[in-house]
């Protein structure tokens, strides 16, 4: 299969086209049109096989965790996602392969309506790295920075599962929340209005909110660890495990942000309407340390720090 069908393949699969797509896929470049008076949110990140993914992950789930982990990075910023492009680096030129890698990349671009406007094609080591434009009105974006001392912290979803599966999942075919991460996008938008801060969890609660927390100013945390929302497969484990899993094993791709104490309502009121857990965890405060509380008021610390990362960022 030559290079230009294994392209033409990929395209076939990913159909989604845009009209502020002036020139797509097949010349030099591609030409956009952002719509007037919007800024544009640009991510790119890599997945390397063995590293961000076991081996044995499906092509499916490869070609959708690739995207989903970019529009989870335009979702943390508030940012409607309309874009991307995909660079691929394969071992061989498998056509079996690409087709379902590209079936399960268009899941997610025919759901946010985003058009694959290029990339390049390589032959290597099986690595993919997606770069993903979205729209933001000028000043609405959803920075880390903008956390305040007495902030609520809040988490969507439930967490722990990725990291789970990761340990306790020998099939691939089981490992649902770690190939399959719903890009919280819909969120991400609707908290431009409510939240004060916002990262996605890609490497963990506690290192991604203290991100937040760092670049808010040097600022601390308390995190209630019984209100934590932890996912069916760790709930089975103790309370030790669960906490690990939770603030540690990252892979997760909910969303953590902080928010005024007077945005409660509204916070509930978007949980209800999205159908989806958002759950407040704690608080920011002004001295720069996480403390995790747990239920008779003593504190907590984590058994190893950072967890054992099977694949690092
Ligand atoms: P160039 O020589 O300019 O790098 P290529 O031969 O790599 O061009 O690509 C030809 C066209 O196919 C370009 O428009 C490019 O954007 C597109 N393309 C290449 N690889 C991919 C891919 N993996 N996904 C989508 N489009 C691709
Ligand atoms: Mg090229």
């Amino acid at each position: 299969m030559s290079e230009f069908s294994l392209i033409d393949l990929i395209h076939e699969q990913i159909s989604v086209r845009r009209e502020d797509v002036v020139l797509g896929s097949g010349d030099d470049c591609a030409v956009l049109q952002p719509p007037a008076g919007k800024q544009l949110a640009i991510t790119t990140d890599t997945l390397i096989a063995g590293r961000h993914f076991p081996l044995d992950t499906p092509a499916h789930a490869i070609g959708y965790k690739a995207l989903a982990v970019n529009l989870s990075d335009l979702a943390a910023m508030g940012a409607e996602p309309a874009w991307v492009s995909l660079a691929l680096s394969m071992p061989k030129q498998d056509g079996v392969w690409l087709a379902e890698f590209a079936r399960g990349f268009a899941v997610l671009a025919e759901q946010h309506g985003v058009q694959l406007t290029g990339g390049d094609t390589t032959c290597g080591a099986l690595s993919i790295t997606v770069t993903a434009v979205g729209f933001v009105e000028p000043g609405q974006d959803l920075r880390r920075a903008g956390a305040q001392a007495g902030d609520d912290i809040y988490v969507s979803g439930h967490l722990g599962q990725a990291g789970y599966e990761l340990r306790h999942q020998s099939a691939p075919e089981l490992r649902k929340a770690l190939n399959y991460p719903v890009p919280r996008v819909q969120l991400g938008q609707a908290l431009v209005s409510v939240a004060s801060a916002a990262i996605d969890i890609s490497d963990g609660l506690l290192a991604d909110l203290g991100h937040i927390l760092a670049v808010s100013g040097a600022l601390g945390a308390e995190i209630a660890l019984s209100r934590l929302p932890v996912a069916t497969g760790p709930a089975a484990l103790t309370a030790a495990e669960q906490w690990e899993l939770v603030l540690a094993a990252g892979d997760e791709y909910e969303l953590c942000f902080t928010a005024k104490p007077g945005q409660r309502e509204s916070i509930a009121h978007l949980a209800g309407s999205l159908g989806l857990a958002l759950t407040r965890i704690g608080h920011v405060c002004a001295d720069g340390a996480i403390c995790l509380v747990k239920s008779d008021g003593s504190l907590y610390h984590l058994s190893r720090h950072g967890f054992d990362h099977f694949f690092e960022e």
